[in-house]
This record gives C-alpha cells, structure tokens and sequence, in this order.
C-alpha cells in the first residue's frame, strides 16, 4: 500500500486504500473494475483496469510476466472477474509493467491485443534481443552520462537486464490504434490520445459518455513519470516530447475527471495535475542551468535535480533522467557540451 496516501495540492483521491494485489478489484465506475499487481523494484506495483463487456474482458495493461503474476491472474479471473474470459488487452505503452503478459493473454486465451505501433513494434524488437552481457554502446553511454569506475565495472561483469525476463513472447499480430482515433471499450467510446516522453506513442483513453481518463504513465498523481535517454537513442529529446505531449493532452482536462493511472490512486483534479507536470520539468531545467554555470556531468547533477540522495536501486532511472535534461538543454541552445579526460559529456550553461 502506498505510505503517504495525501494527496498532492488541488488532486483528490476518492479510494484511498488499493486493492490487495491480485486477489480484489474496486469497481471504479459502473463496468470499470480496478486491480493491482506487485511489481520486484523500489515502484512496487502497477495497476491495471478490467473493463465488462458482457461475457468476457477488455484489460488495460498486465503488469510484469511471472509465473506468479499468470497464478495471480488466473486468481483475479476466477474470483472479483467472476470467470469471465479476458478477450482483448489493451497496452498503453510498451514498458514491461504494462505489456508484459500481454502476449500470454494472447497465446494461451486468444486474446486481442491493442496497442500504437510504436510500442508493439518496440516490444517485440526487445523481446527478441537478449544480451548475455552488456552491449558496448550501453557501457560507452554509461561513461559518457558520468557514471563511476566501480559502478560500471559492476555493469561489465552482470548479466543486464532484459526484457525478456519480464515480458511473455509476443505473437506474431496486433490491432493498431493511433491519434483521433475512437475506441469502445466497457460500453463507452473512447478518444486515443498519444502521449510521448515517458514512453514514444504512449496511448491514453479519454471517454466521450463520462468523466473517465485512462492514462497509463503519461499523468500520473504523485510522481513524477520518468523521462530518459537510453543508449538505444543518445540524440533523443524526450523532455521536448514529454512538454509538447503535456501541452497538448492539458486542454481536454476537466476538474471532475476521474484518472485512471497506470500507478499510484486514481485522482481528479486533472487540470491541476497536467499544470504540475509540465512545470515539473521546467523547474528542474531551471535548476540545472543554475548548477552548470561550472561544467557538470549527468551523474554529478543529481543533487540538484532530485534534491534527495539516489541509492543504487534509483541509479539507473535518475541517470537515464538527468541525462535527459542536460541534453535538452543542450539540444535547445541553452548549454553547450564537452567530452572532459574521464570520458562523461560535461554540460555548461551558455552565456
Ligand atoms: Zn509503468
């Protein structure tokens, strides 16, 4: 359960106790059944929404592949789904917490899947490239971000992680959807709207007969969703992309919006929360110009850009973040770059 249960200002949670992972659903909204299942990291649980449709389900997202997490599943279906079929699964975004049983539910339940081709495509791809070792360009781009000797060691010698481990093979097909189009789903008919920076193509669900938003990671209440940089893509500007998504999705929030979140408690007072996000990262590009009037590298910003210690099960994420933020900034004109003698880009603000 989630410690501290307040809500940030101008957001409220209606629910203020999740239900117990696997084995309970709270019935959100007439037909919208919301359950949670337990993730192994610091973020420990993802939630997911099952939605009637009569004689079987549409799921939004999974949660990770496990053989616990199918047990749980078969648990959910029997008991708070009442042995309704799950038929369709729709997948906001490609990262393992949302989409990693998606290709169980298609193997073994015949189950369709829906989802931007974005996140299909980039599933798959991972899915099907396991590494043994860690890949050159990811330890060049560790070095690069600033990371230490002995942590990078430590990356060289590990089995990394992949994808695979977490996410169900994933079966040849898929249904497409994309921006404007109009989806039913639990006797509702939903506008997609993408969302980009969290995750490229990140779908969310806004219904056109009530108050109900399903967002996945794109708006979530009380953190902030991460934004990085992978070595898969070191020029990307996924700060740019999170504002414009942000800028773009904060016009068709209302106040009684009831948001469905892919973690954390459904909330309402979405306006409030999509001024949040983007003035988030805009205070924190404001932070980090201040702080790299001397050369910084990414790992050496993380006292001012999340004013808290990162332990090492944080590491990976505030790298990839940071690293973010000093490239837009240098992206946009504001810093400029240097390779320095240990190998880490160091970013300076332009004057
Ligand atoms: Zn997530």
């Amino acid at each position: 359960m989630d410690a501290a249960v307040k809500a940030p200002e101008g957001l409220r949670y209606p629910h203020d106790t999740p239900p117990a992972a696997g084995s309970e659903a709270i019935e959100v909204a007439p037909g919208v059944h919301w359950l949670r299942f337990s993730l192994p990291m610091k973020l420990d649980h993802v939630n997911v929404y099952a939605l009637d449709e009569g004689d079987h389900w549409t799921i939004i997202d999974t949660g990770f592949a496990s053989k616990k997490a199918k047990a749980l599943w078969q648990d959910a279906m029997a008991g708070p789904l009442g042995g309704k079929p799950v038929r369709r699964v729709v997948v906001t975004h490609h990262h393992p917490d949302h989409i990693g049983l998606a290709g169980w539910f298609q193997t073994e339940m015949g189950a369709e899947l829906v989802t931007t081709r974005t996140s299909w495509l980039t599933a798959r791809m991972l899915t099907l490239d396991t590494q043994e070792v860690a890949a050159a360009e990811s330890l060049s781009f560790y070095r690069k971000s600033g990371m230490g000797d002995a942590l990078l060691e430590k990356c060289r010698a590990e089995r990394p992680f992949n994808f695979a481990d977490v996410v169900a093979p994933l079966p040849l097909g898929y249904t497409r959807i994309q921006q404007g189009d109009t989806i039913r789903m639990g006797g509702r008919d939903w506008d997609v709207h993408i969302g980009n920076g969290h995750a490229p193509e990140h779908a969310t669900f806004w219904s056109r007969d009530d108050n109900l938003v399903i967002a996945g990671d794109q708006i979530l209440p009380s953190i902030s969703p991460n934004v990085g940089v992978y070595a898969t893509e070191p020029m990307a500007d996924p700060i740019g992309e999170w504002l414009e998504a942000c800028e773009r999705l904060a016009p068709l929030a209302r106040p009684e919006h009831l948001v469905l979140g892919g973690h954390k408690l459904p909330f309402t007072g979405l306006p409030k929360r999509m001024e949040q996000l983007i003035e988030n990262h805009h205070s924190a590009l404001r932070r980090l110009l201040a702080y790299i009037e001397t050369p910084k590298s990414a790992s050496e910003c993380f006292p001012t850009l999340f004013k808290r210690s990162i332990g090492e099960a944080e590491y990976g994420l505030a790298l990839v973040e940071s690293v973010a933020h000093l490239s837009h900034l240098y992206q946009t004109g504001l810093a400029t770059r240097q390779l320095r003698e240990d190998g880490a880009w160091v970013y300076q603000r332009k004057d």
